[in-house]
């Protein structure tokens, strides 16, 4: 599958919607989700083009993948969630209940 360069998230990376923002650097956006799943639900999307997850893995490179998961550290970090309970979930295509093909994880805490 190509990038769709409508889809949501990209219009919000665009502000061409509006998000409820939790942080932001170069390289990623953090935002909470529109339709909570735990009392603590974010998003967090690299700046860059992926489709999904396996797309990130094989074409980002390492050092933007390890900028990812260093600023889902910061996210975790200024959330104080470094000693309490949370989930990552990352969905992958629509067998994989993907719903928007822009790469994202969700960040999920009911602590
Ligand atoms: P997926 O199933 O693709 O992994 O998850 C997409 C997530 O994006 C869902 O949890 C859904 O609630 C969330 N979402 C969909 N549209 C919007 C939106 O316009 N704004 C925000 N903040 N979240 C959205």
């Amino acid at each position: 599958m190509s990038y769709d360069n409508e889809n949501i998230f990209a219009k919000i990376l665009r502000s061409e919607i509006p998000c409820d923002k939790v942080f932001e650097n170069e390289f990623v956006l953090c935002f909470k989700d529109i339709n909570p799943k735990a009392k603590l639900h974010v998003l967090v999307i690299p700046k860059k083009q992926y489709v999904d997850i396996s797309d990130f893995l094989a074409n980002a490179d390492t050092k933007y993948q390890s900028n990812f998961w260093v600023s889902v550290n910061e996210i975790i970090c200024k959330l104080n969630l470094n000693n309490k309970g949370f989930q990552i979930k990352s969905h992958k295509g629509e067998d994989g209940g993907q719903e928007v093909f822009h790469f994202h994880i969700h960040l999920l805490s009911d602590s």
